[in-house]
C-alpha cells in the first residue's frame, strides 16, 4: 500500500482550475518531485497535502487514514518553504528546538535532538549564532534541520533551493538527497527546474495546467515521454508530427528525438542498416563548452537541433560549420513515439 494516496484532487481559485483532478500514489521513503512550469498547480497540491488549502473535491490519505480535511497540525507531515523564516532573536539551536518545545519535550532531550539535527546539515559550529550571522544557504539548511528534528513521516519542500546560487544549489541537492536517504523520510519536493528534478528524484510527476501529464523515473520521463508537453519540457527535443514525421521517420505519428541522440556526418557518407538519416545543411554551430549545438535545415524544410559532446580537445577542429552539407543520422531505436 502506498503511504500517501491522492485521488481526483481538485481546487479552483475563482475561475482558475489550479488543480484539476490529480491522482497519485507516493511510496514510503520515496523522493518524489512535482515538476512543472509556473502556475501548473504544484504548490497547490503540496499545500493541500500539508493542510493549508482545503480541496474542492477528491481525497488524500496518509497511511490509510483520510486526512483530506484535517488541520495541518493533526497531520504527520512538515513543510519547508523557500522563505525559511527563522525567528530572528533566537539562536540557531533555539530555532531548531522550538518545535520540540511546543511538543513539551524535556529540556535535555530537546537540546540533544536539536544538536543532532544541526549536525545532520553540517552546521554544528553555528548553534549559538543568530540567524542573521548565517549565509542564505546556511539558513536554508537550518530550516531543514528544524523540520527534520520533528521526525515527520513526510517532508514537503516547496522550491527550498530556489534562492541559492548555482554552486550552493548543486551542493545542497546532493546534501538533501543524502539526508533523505539516511533519515528514510518521504520527501515531496516541488521545483520547476528539470535538471534538479532529474538529479534528485526517485520519481518525477510532471504537471501542466493543473493536471498530471506523466509519472515515472527520471529515465522514463526523459526517454519515453508520454505527451508532447513532457517531451518538450524535460530537456531539449526535436518533436515532429504529421508530414514531417512521415518524411523523417516513415510514420504519421508524433515522434520525439533528443539532440544528443543524433549525429552529423559528411553529406556523402554511409550509415548502417539499423540507422536512419536525412540530408541537411548546417545553419548554425554554437560552441557551448561541454557541447556543440548545431541547428540544421533538412532537405524537407524542417529544422533539427543536433548536439555533440565535446569529449576531447581537438588539435585540428573537424566539426561542422554553417553552410556545410551533412547527413543527420540516428539509430532507429532513439526515435520515441509519443502516444498522446
Ligand atoms: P509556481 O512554480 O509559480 O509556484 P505552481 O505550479 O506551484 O507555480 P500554483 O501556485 O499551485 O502553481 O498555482 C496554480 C494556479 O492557481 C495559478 O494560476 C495561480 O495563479 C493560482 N493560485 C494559486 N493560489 C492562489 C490563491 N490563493 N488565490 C488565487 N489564485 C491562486
Amino acid at each position: 500500500m502506498a503511504l500517501i494516496e491522492i485521488r481526483n484532487l481538485a481546487k479552483a481559485f475563482g475561475t482558475v482550475k489550479a488543480v484539476d483532478g490529480v491522482t497519485l500514489d507516493i511510496g514510503s521513503g520515496e523522493f518524489i518531485t512535482l515538476l512543472g512550469p509556473s502556475g501548473s498547480g504544484k504548490t497547490t497540491v503540496l499545500r493541500m497535502i500539508a493542510g493549508f488549502e482545503d480541496p474542492d473535491a477528491g481525497s488524500i490519505s496518509l497511511d490509510g487514514e483520510d486526512i483530506t480535511h484535517l488541520p495541518p497540525f493533526d497531520r504527520d507531515v512538515n513543510t519547508v518553504f523557500q522563505d525559511y523564516a527563522l525567528f530572528p532573536h533566537m539562536t540557531i539551536q533555539e530555532n531548531v528546538e522550538y518545535g520540540l518545545r511546543t511538543r513539551k519535550v524535556p529540556k535535555v532531550e530537546r537540546a540533544k535532538q536539536a544538536l543532532e539535527a544541526i549536525a545532520s546539515v553540517k552546521l554544528e559550529h553555528t548553534a549559538d549564532r543568530l540567524p542573521h550571522q548565517l549565509s542564505g544557504g546556511q539558513r536554508q539548511r537550518i530550516a531543514l534541520a528544524r523540520a527534520l528534528v520533528l521526525r515527520p513521516r513526510v517532508l514537503l519542500l516547496d522550491e527550498p533551493l530556489g534562492a541559492l546560487d548555482r554552486q550552493l544549489r548543486e551542493e545542497m541537492q546532493i546534501e538533501l538527497k543524502k539526508i533523505q536517504r539516511d533519515a528514510g523520510i518521504t520527501f515531496i519536493f516541488v521545483t520547476h527546474d528539470q535538471e534538479e528534478a532529474m538529479r534528485m528524484s526517485d520519481r518525477i510527476v510532471v504537471f501542466n495546467e493543473g493536471r498530471v501529464e506523466q509519472v515515472g523515473t527520471p529515465q522514463d520521463v526523459y526517454n519515453k515521454p508520454a505527451t508532447r508537453f513532457v517531451a518538450g519540457f524535460l530537456g531539449a527535443a526535436n518533436i515532429l508530427s504529421g508530414e514531417d514525421a512521415k518524411k523523417a521517420f516513415g510514420k504519421l505519428k508524433t515522434v520525439s528525438i533528443r539532440p544528443e541522440r543524433m549525429r552529423l556526418q559528411p553529406g556523402n557518407s554511409k550509415i548502417s542498416s539499423d540507422e536512419s538519416s536525412v540530408s541537411a545543411v548546417v545553419q548554425e554551430a554554437a560552441f557551448v563548452g561541454a557541447n556543440t549545438v548545431y541547428i540544421v535545415e533538412t532537405e524537407f524544410g524542417f529544422r533539427l537541433n543536433v548536439s555533440k559532446t565535446n569529449t576531447e580537445l581537438l588539435v585540428q577542429d573537424k566539426s561542422f560549420a554553417a553552410g556545410d552539407r551533412v547527413l543527420v543520422v540516428w539509430h532507429n531505436s532513439q526515435a520515441a513515439e509519443i502516444p498522446a
